[in-house]
């Protein structure tokens, strides 16, 4: 059974990554969406927040799994015996961060892979961030995250 974890803040979720994870699961057995409990960054939702509007969005994909996890990346792959780590990169930008990422990784456990998806050109330019920016000045945000994100997003922004 090849069981695959794709990582993130996932703060929100969006279209960039659903692509990444749709086209990761149709590669492995199982994929787990490992939402990071980081409490340093201040996020727009909770983790729990995260796990449930990721939850609604990937209902359909029944080899998708979707957890919150604190600590070690590497140490979540072994507790639910995952081999490889998805990551999406999206532009050279992506690029230096994410092999620093696969060193100290393969460094701490060298049997977990890490594989590496290219974003589609046209959700290249799209992060989280920049979904909460346009969001927060009142931009279209709906062709960018799945429909009950984009809810959830403005309903939050809205409150601030
Ligand atoms: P992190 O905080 O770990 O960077 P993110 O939630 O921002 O977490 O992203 C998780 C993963 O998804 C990373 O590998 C990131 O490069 C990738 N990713 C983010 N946005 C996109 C996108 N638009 N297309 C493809 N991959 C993406």
């Amino acid at each position: 059974m090849k069981i695959a974890v794709y990582a993130g803040s996932f703060d929100p979720i969006t279209n960039g990554h659903l692509d990444i994870l749709k086209r990761a699961a149709s590669l492995f057995d199982h994929v787990i969406v490992g939402v990071l409990n980081n409490n340093e960054k201040n996020g727009l939702f909770s983790p729990e927040e995260r796990v449930d509007m990721i939850n609604d969005a990937t209902h359909d994909l029944e080899n998708v799994r979707v957890m919150h996890f604190n600590g070690l990346l590497v140490d979540f792959c072994d507790k639910v015996g995952a081999k490889a780590i998805i990551r999406g990169l999206r532009a050279i930008s992506d690029y230096e961060y994410e092999v620093r990422m696969f060193a100290a990784n393969y460094h701490l456990n060298s049997k977990v892979e890490t594989v590496f998806l290219m974003s589609q050109p046209k959700y290249s330019f799209l992060s989280s961030s920049v979904v909460k920016e346009i969001a927060y000045y009142g931009g279209n945000i709906n062709d960018m995250v799945p429909p009950n994100v984009a809810e959830e997003v403005k309903k939050r922004v809205n409150k601030r």
